[in-house]
């Protein structure tokens, strides 16, 4: 190679070293400048690293010390609750999920006595165990392993039952237990031995003090009751004396002792049923009674003290309600003597009104159930002086009465209402009062009794001839009672006031109802009045007096006279008896059969009698038709489709309890057997043909069952079965 070639060479090689060296040193730079960066970042992020470091630091160093802090605080709150709960006298403990101890006061360990093993972590069992082991716990006659069982039993259950526990020394101690979330419990346990023996106290007090009061009843019973017997005899005495010969001076005197002498009896007598209530010697003897009666007695009773001070005394018994019942009359009787004698004595004018209603008694299901329970409430009402809100509980405490001017002019015990709600609390019943003063007072009685005997349904059945009738009465009170209860009887009724008015409205009428004595025209005198223009209306006289009416010589204007207040009974009995003839009507039967041949056969052997005959073609229209028609008897198919006969039978007697008719109701059945027949009858069937059915035997049953106001069914065939059947 020349030299020149060489160097060439070398100049290039050089050439290519110097290039190379520059791109080293220019990578060396760019590594530096790179390393320079990271540097720099590395001193930015140290010195970051160290802030938040520091940072770190100080938190914690809060940290540690508010730690410090509040663990003082709960050390404090500990120590101040657990020194809370050493000072309080009862017993509490802690106890875990497991039911294990985890601490207990003082007052809960100190029954223990001292036993070292009773401490946090003994278990409730062995706690149970120590309780019965050691005689702690005073559990009498009950073995020990029972009473455990119960107590563990108790314990575990979710919400425990307070428990008193007694100790062998005669403390009481009540345990209440109480489960936490978690299934921690705590538990109380209250020492209250001297709640338990105040009670005790308490009872024995009452008990001394129920005894005592009981002597002073039975020592006032017996008293009254020795007092009365020598008292008849002053009375009776001065009543013989009266009847002697006396001087009007003797006279006075003798009737001032009996006179006296009789308001002492009152008084003795009231003492005496007061204190045997309060004895309780007094007992109620219960019997059947009449209730609408013995209100009407003791109304005519008070007639005259009420006459005396014109007082309307009026009576509204509830027209659907029954009148015998089953109770104490006597004692029914003083209440309402009670009750209404006050409202007379307290009433200077108006009138004082016995209302009676009763929800009537349901319709029993089986004739067992035949005593079915009437709700009756009784109130005395009246327009007296009335009695102020503040006094209306009061009155009813034994010897109490309203002490002012107005009601001081009447004498009395004040033992009367206090006597009446014990009687009729002794009834189970209520009694109550509704006043307002210088308007009135209304009392009231609400007693359960048993009925007696159900309202005869025919005597609420008026004839159809009697359907509208005139009231005349003055009093806008006895007027309203009256028409009332006429319209729930099914008339039609009008009112007026006065004899002129009904002179104007008699026309239409089927019958008057006139009170006696009325300003301007009486009773009398309207009849006198109802009969010169023509009027040939029946009248009926309502008078205060009826005994007296018999000498007026217009009494045979009069169709009746009833003695005010006229009972139901006697009110009904007078419209019946002066309602206009009623025509006598045919025959009513009915007959149930659901086949149809069956009931063209029948229909034409009845077909010459003079009857109503309806059809039923099964069961349930057989007892809708009774409902409907009334029939005077029915004649029942006994297998039918839907409701048999028999049952059919039973829902019309299970209808009839409640209004006491019994209808015959003859079985007609295919079935010949001696034991259908039984079964039938006793469905309450009354009596029994097989089928195919003999005319003459129908015909006998239809007779027998017709009623006194029914035409003769065989008026038209002219010939008794019998003679029919002899003939053919
Ligand atoms: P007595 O009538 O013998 O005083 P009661 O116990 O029957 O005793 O009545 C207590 C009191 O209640 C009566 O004194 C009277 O003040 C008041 N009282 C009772 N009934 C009525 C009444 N209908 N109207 C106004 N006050 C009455």
């Amino acid at each position: 190679m020349s030299l020149a070639n060489k160097l060439a060479e070398e100049r290039r090689a050089r050439l290519a070293a110097e290039r190379l060296l520059e791109q080293k040193q220019a990578e060396l730079q760019a590594a530096n400048r790179k390393l320079g960066k990271h540097a720099e970042r590395l001193n930015d992020q140290i010195v970051e690293t160290r802030a938040e470091v520091e940072t770190v630091r100080n938190e914690n160093l809060r940290v540690k010390s508010d730690l410090t802090a509040a663990k003082q605080k709960v050390e404090i709150a500990e120590r101040r609750l657990w020194h809370s709960i050493q000072t309080i006298r009862d017993g509490f403990a802690f106890f875990d999920a497991d039911s294990r101890m985890i601490a207990a006061n003082d007052s809960w360990l100190a029954v223990f006595d001292g036993l070292e093993a009773v401490k946090p972590g003994i278990s409730y069992i062995e706690i149970l165990q120590f309780l019965t082991e050691e005689g702690i716990v005073n559990i009498g006659n009950t073995p020990p392993a029972q009473w455990r069982e119960r107590m563990l039993d108790r314990w575990q259950g979710n919400a425990p039952e307070p428990e008193v526990i007694r100790l062998w020394n005669g403390a009481y101690i009540k345990l209440i237990d109480e489960r936490g979330q978690g299934g921690d419990v705590v538990s109380l346990a209250l020492d209250i031995t001297e709640t338990i023996l105040r009670e005790k106290e308490l009872q024995d007090a009452r008990r001394r003090a129920e005894a005592a009061n009981h002597a002073k009843s039975s020592f006032l019973a017996n008293m009254s009751h020795e007092i009365r017997t020598p008292m008849n005899g002053v009375v009776g005495m001065a009543e013989l004396l009266m009847d002697t010969d006396l001087t009007e001076e003797q006279n006075l005197y003798a009737n001032t002792i009996r006179k006296s002498g009789e308001a002492l009896l009152v008084i003795i007598n009231d003492v005496l049923d007061y204190s045997k209530i309060e004895a309780e010697k007094l007992h109620l003897h219960e019997e059947p009674f009449d209730l609408e009666r013995t209100v009407h007695e003791l109304v005519m009773l008070l007639q005259p003290n009420a006459r005396d001070k014109e007082l309307e005394l009026l009576v509204d018994y509830d027209m659907f309600l029954p009148t015998r019942f089953h109770g104490d009359p006597g004692r029914i009787r003083q209440v309402l003597t009670n009750l209404i004698g006050n409202a007379v004595k307290f009433t200077e004018k108006g009138h004082v009104l016995v209302r009676v209603v009763g929800m009537p008694a349901a319709a029993p299901e089986s004739p067992e159930h035949a005593d079915a329970i009437a709700h009756l409430r009784i109130t005395v009402e009246d327009t007296g002086i009335g009695i102020a809100p503040d006094k209306q509980a009061h009155i009813f405490g034994e010897f109490n009465q309203v002490e002012d001017a107005k009601n001081r002019r009447f004498e009395g015990t004040g033992l009367g209402l206090a006597i009446s709600r014990k009687l009729i609390a002794m009834m189970q019943g209520d009694i109550w009062i509704d006043s307002e003063e210088g308007r009135g007072s209304t009392f009231g009685i609400s007693l359960n009794l048993p009925v007696h005997e159900r309202l005869d349904p025919d005597m609420l059945r008026l004839p159809d001839s009697l359907r509208r009738v005139l009231i005349v009465d003055p009093q806008d009170v006895s007027r309203t009672i009256l028409e009332k209860q006429l319209a729930s009887v099914g008339l039609d009724v009008r009112g007026c006031s006065s004899g002129a008015q009904a002179l104007e409205l008699c026309g239409a009428t089927d019958l008057i109802l006139s009170e006696h004595h009325m300003p301007g025209m009486d009773g009398m005198e309207l009849a006198e009045a109802l009969r010169e223009a023509g009027q040939d209306v029946p009248i009926v006289l309502l008078s205060p007096f009826a005994g007296g009416t018999y000498v007026d010589p217009a009494r045979p204007l009069l169709a009746a006279v009833l003695q005010k207040p006229a009972t139901r009974s006697d009110l009904l009995a007078a419209l019946h008896k002066a309602a206009p003839p009623e025509p006598a009507r045919p025959m009513r039967v009915l007959a149930a059969e659901d086949n149809r041949t069956n009931r063209l056969v029948f229909s034409s052997m009845l077909k010459d009698l003079n009857i109503e005959l309806h059809f039923a073609e099964d069961g349930r229209q057989a007892v809708d038709l009774y409902g409907e028609v009334r029939p005077d008897i029915v004649f029942m198919d006994i297998s039918m489709p839907g409701m048999d006969g028999k049952e059919a039978t039973a829902h019309i007697r299970a209808l009839e309890k409640s209004t006491g008719r019994h209808v015959p109701i003859i079985a007609m059945t295919a079935h010949a057997l001696g034991s259908d027949k039984t079964e039938i009858l006793s469905a309450g069937l009354d009596h029994y043909m097989t089928k195919p059915l003999r005319k003459d035997a129908i015909i006998e049953h239809i007779l027998t069952a017709r009623p006194e106001r029914a035409l003769d069914p065989c008026a038209a065939i002219c010939a008794p079965p019998e003679q029919q059947a002899a003939s053919a």
